[in-house]
């Protein structure tokens, strides 16, 4: 951190302010210089944008469809020089990048177009006790959203709160990752390009610190997404003001390989779904279960398919470097953790953990209760295990603190298995589909979190319902009066026992 002399935004006078620093995680190179934002900056933000909130309302559905329909247009043809300034900062490779801003678009183009029907005024039926009833649900925006977000995929994770929360009628104070300012900075400047009327989308920068004021900030929901460590000090920090929180934490995913599987699919998608973007994501593979009947062919392709994948900052590189280097260590103790326990590295090992970057790596036999297979790892890595059946697969899957999401490949158990597994979103026979599908809800349950974003799940995660009765006309039984009689109260009960008291 650096102090500065700035000048203040309201006095105009000298003052102070502490800047840090983005850098490019293969090169230490300095990306952007940025301020860290103060309690008194972020409350600021929240009172600004709570302004702006009202006037962004007041442009109804039509309204904002129309300005995030543009904001959509302005990402996809600024889509490389966003995919640029997101390598520079997380150290991916630059197609990763475009992946993520893709699915971004997409789901931008997805909140703004349903937004209407799924939060839109309804009927709904009012009953044959108050047939006299028009009653009717809409779902009206929360006023101030805040959003922390993690550095992983720092454009595809926070749009999942932001684009859906913007297309709620919300407004947005947003704190990116202290690893991914400037790609924070970058959506906010794009958004005020077509919304210049109003703040109705802002960025504070900064540390743990500046999150935790906007906790306590008066926002009117706060979305985090990250570990679950941090999910569970916003929830406290909430907690003080009664703030909703929806926390969108890590995983441990486990994927699993039925005897009838297309084994090269699966292994195909298990090496995909552990080391693209380097391991880093929330809900990348980590554990792999095979039936017994076509493991040693399973492991054989995973083998095979890792050789291909190399870790470096070159254009032939698969992945790219570790981006927070304090997650080398927690790589390299899970490794050291199953081989001290009879695991064996197949690819990779110890020695794969450099001081940037991880190379791949696929143990095997690696106890259960090891690091390895119950903690997230957030590396290149994957643990292999052999299983006598599906129920054994599945009875493993579930025995983790996480709940993210899983992966199934199956011919004729697909469906059934995905059922049974207990994660907030499955694919199968794909991996990571359900992310690139707009219309899915996204969340996890126990360690990984609660709440949903994306889908019309995550349009009324930013609302609250609104019920309206209208009375139509003067009911012949008035049950909400002094004036009731004996007679009324007896015929409805002669009512309520024909329609409820039937013996079955
Ligand atoms: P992190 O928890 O360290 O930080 C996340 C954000 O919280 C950052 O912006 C950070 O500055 C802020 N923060 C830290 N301390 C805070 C505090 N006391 N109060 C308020 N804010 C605070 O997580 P990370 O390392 O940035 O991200 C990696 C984690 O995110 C992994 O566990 C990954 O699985 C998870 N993740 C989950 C999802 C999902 O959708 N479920 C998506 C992406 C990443």
């Amino acid at each position: 951190m650096t102090t500065v002399q700035a000048e203040s935004a309201t006095t105009g006078e000298p003052t102070t302010r502490e800047t840090f620093e983005s850098l490019d995680p293969a090169t230490d190179e300095v990306v952007g210089t940025y301020p860290v934002h103060t309690a008194a900056d972020v409350e600021e933000a929240v009172a600004e944008a709570r302004e702006a909130a009202s006037w962004w309302a007041g442009l109804g559905f039509a309204g904002r469809t129309e300005r995030l329909q543009r904001w959509k247009g302005v990402l996809t043809r600024r889509s490389a020089q966003l995919a640029e300034l997101v390598h520079a900062e997380t150290g991916k490779p630059h197609g990763d990048a475009m992946l993520e801003i893709v699915l971004a678009i997409d789901h931008t183009a997805w909140a703004a177009k349903h937004a209407r029907k799924v939060l839109g005024s309804r009927r709904r039926s009012a009953g044959l006790l108050m047939a006299n009833q028009a009653a009717t649900v809409e779902y009206q925006p929360l006023g101030v959203v805040g959003v922390i977000g993690p550095w992983n995929y720092p454009v595809f994770t926070p749009m999942g709160s932001i684009a859906y929360a913007l297309a709620a009628g919300n407004a947005v104070v947003f704190k990116p990752s202290e690893y991914t300012p400037g790609v924070g900075k970058w959506l906010a400047d794009a958004f005020a390009e077509v919304v210049p009327e109003h703040p109705v989308f802002r960025v504070v920068t900064g540390f743990g610190k500046t999150g935790a004021a906007l906790c306590r900030s008066g926002v009117d929901k706060l979305a985090f997404t990250g570990s679950p460590g941090t999910g569970k000090k916003i929830m406290a920090a909430c907690a003080e003001t009664l703030t909703p929180v929806l926390i969108e934490a890590g995983g441990k995913d486990a994927l699993l390989v039925d005897a009838d599987a297309d084994v090269a699919a699966a292994a195909d998608a298990a090496v995909w779904g552990g080391m693209s973007n380097a391991g880093q994501t929330c809900v990348g593979v980590e554990r792999v279960y095979v039936h017994e009947k076509v493991y040693d062919d399973f492991v054989a392709k995973v083998v095979e398919v890792t050789k291909d994948v190399r870790a470096g900052s070159d254009a032939e590189a698969k992945i790219g470097p570790i981006t927070m280097p304090g997650q080398l260590k927690i790589i390299k103790r899970h490794i050291a953790d199953a081989l001290s326990r009879g695991g064996k590295a197949l690819v990779g090992g110890e020695d794969a953990v450099g001081e940037r970057y991880v190379q791949p790596t696929v143990l095997v036999d690696v106890p259960e209760d090891s690091s390895a297979v119950r903690e997230e790892t957030f590396g290149p890595t994957l643990t292999i295990a052999k299983v006598r059946d599906m129920d054994e697969a599945v009875e493993k899957a579930n025995d983790s603190r996480y709940g993210l999401a899983s992966t199934v490949f199956s011919k004729a158990r697909g469906v059934e298995l995905a059922r049974r597994l207990r994660s907030g979103m499955t694919a199968v026979n794909g991996v990571i589909s359900f992310a690139g599908i707009p219309s899915l809800p996204f969340g996890g349950i126990g360690d990984s979190g609660f709440g949903r974003i994306h889908g019309p799940e995550g349009l009324r995660e930013f609302a609250r319902s609104k019920a309206i009765a209208r009375q139509r006309f003067r009911p012949p039984l008035s049950l909400t009066t002094f004036s009731r009689t004996a007679k009324t109260d007896a015929t409805v009960a002669k009512l309520i026992t024909l329609l409820h008291g039937k013996r079955r």
